[in-house]
């Protein structure tokens, strides 16, 4: 026997009933973005590795140990760790701002050489929205409102929004230093990685998980005592835009965020239940990044979240609306047969999803395949029925039967009548994700969610990275 293939370690398979979920979460997204005057781009999924190295940071994990990089020729080119880099690549590559096209979402992707062991992807899944050239805290109200409008969306309940400012360059310099002073002073205290960050990367200190290091942390100061008066002003008019729109955000002044190239404005938003692991979205604002890849002095400020992560916090299940076939065809004998096969296809043409059997099943067989495919009807066709020029209905759910006739247009209607009301009901358009049997909660009108209190810190920030 020849030997069977496995996936890829962390790289997993869609597989049906998953993708149907998967659709439902795209269509959601697609729609909410649209009402913000987002526009969707999707960029290719290999970049060259210094876009990376420059953006991300040379210093990351990210991009000092997770990428998946290649040589092609003489270039070095990796898959990308996460998409704001590329967003902004195309920006500047296809001078996006001139055509008006300055709020950019996309939703696709992303890889990383994690460690599967740990039950982490190597292939997981982002969407996320980039501002590009919107410089006003305004700005950075409505992506962080639209970041919890999606939340809500999915019917996650309990969710929490933290935000922090960051500084800029003008405040973050005096920060660091005293920052960089205080760590050293209790260096010994601290893990073997935190002593390694002092003077590489101080920021990163906050960010670590061990208790020992954030029991210190207490006693260092932090970023918000720093604040220019611009920095200052600029989170101010967040917090206040924010109160106004009635979404509960709590100030957490040791959100810093993985990667370096955040200024002012960074936030999160977590769920509970997810247990140490809980953010499933965040972003900020990354004023400079623009500028460090080559293009002019353009503001930018997004988020990104793990589709994965966020459609476990939205608790959906595998069976949480099955698609519906709405008829499988039964046929009785070689003539009903050869009249199935136009019967079928003229179905599909009227916008019936019609299946049947092409394996050569018998009758019975017929049936189980029917009552298995889900489809709300089985249409039975045999001698008797073509000579009365009329099929049999059996409603597979009650078992009822009764006659229709086989003329395709009266067939279809009759078929699509029943499930009317039913599959508007369903339709992702109409309502939110939602678990299975509980209500959803979001709506545009619903004020977030209050967080629940006493959310440990220091609670594992993967998905930061996983996030921008
Ligand atoms: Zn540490
Ligand atoms: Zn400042």
């Amino acid at each position: 026997m020849p030997e069977r293939f496995q996936s890829l370690r962390g790289f997993h398979d869609q597989l049906p009933g998953r993708t149907e979920h998967w659709r439902r979460f795209e269509t959601l997204a697609h729609a909410l973005f649209s009402l913000y005057g987002f526009r969707e781009i999707r960029p290719p999924h290999l970049e060259p590795t210094e876009l990376f190295v420059r953006s991300v940071g040379e210093l990351t994990d990210i991009v000092g140990k997770e990428m998946f990089t290649l040589k092609a020729g003489d270039e070095s080119i990796s898959l990308r760790p996460e998409i704001t880099a590329s967003v902004c690549r195309a920006y500047i590559q296809h001078g996006l701002d001139r055509r008006g096209a300055n709020r950019l979402y996309y939703i696709g992707p992303a890889f990383r050489r994690e460690r599967p062991q740990k039950g982490r992807l190597r292939q997981f899944h982002q969407a996320g929205v980039e501002v590009l050239g919107e410089s006003d805290p305004e700005a950075d109200v409505e992506v962080i409102v639209l970041g919890a409008r999606l939340v809500e969306r999915l019917g996650i309940e309990g969710f929490e929004l933290r935000v922090n400012s960051l500084g800029d360059a003008a405040c973050r310099p005096r920060y660091r230093e005293a920052l960089v002073a205080a760590l050293r002073d209790r260096a010994d205290r601290l893990c073997e990685d935190c002593r390694s960050r002092i003077e590489r990367n101080p920021l990163r200190v906050l960010d670590c998980k061990r208790d020992s290091c954030q029991q210190l942390l207490e006693e260092v100061p932090t970023g918000l005592e720093f604040l220019c008066q611009d920095c200052e002003r600029h989170f101010e008019r967040v917090r206040e835009g924010l109160e106004q729109l009635e979404v509960k955000a709590t100030v957490d002044a040791r959100l810093v965020r993985g990667l370096d190239y955040y200024v002012r404005t960074a936030f999160e938003i977590a769920t509970a239940g997810l247990g140490a692991q809980n953010a499933v979205l965040g972003g900020g604002r990354y004023d400079g990044l623009i500028r460090d890849l080559g293009g002019g002095d353009v503001s930018g400020l997004g988020w990104a979240c793990g589709i994965e992560r966020l459609l476990l916090a939205a608790a959906l299940t595998e069976h949480d609306n099955p698609p519906k076939l709405d008829a499988f065809v039964v046929t009785l004998g070689p003539r009903a047969r050869e009249r199935a096969l136009g019967l079928v296809e003229g179905l599909r043409a009227r916008n019936v999803a019609t299946m049947w059997d092409t394996a050569g099943h018998g009758l019975g067989g017929q049936m189980k395949r029917a009552g298995r495919s889900g489809a709300a009807y089985a249409v039975l066709i045999g001698d008797d029925e073509l000579a009365r020029g009329t099929v049999t209905l059996k409603d597979l759910t009650t078992g009822e039967q009764r006659e229709a006739p086989l003329g395709l247009d009266a067939l279809a209607a009759e078929l699509t009548r029943a499930r009317g009301a039913d599959a508007r009901a369903s339709d992702p358009r109409e309502r939110p994700l939602e678990r299975a049997g509980r209500r959803a909660t979001g709506n545009r009108q619903t004020p977030a969610t209050p967080p629940t209190s006493g959310k440990p810190r220091g609670s594992a920030r993967r998905e930061n990275d996983d996030g921008q």
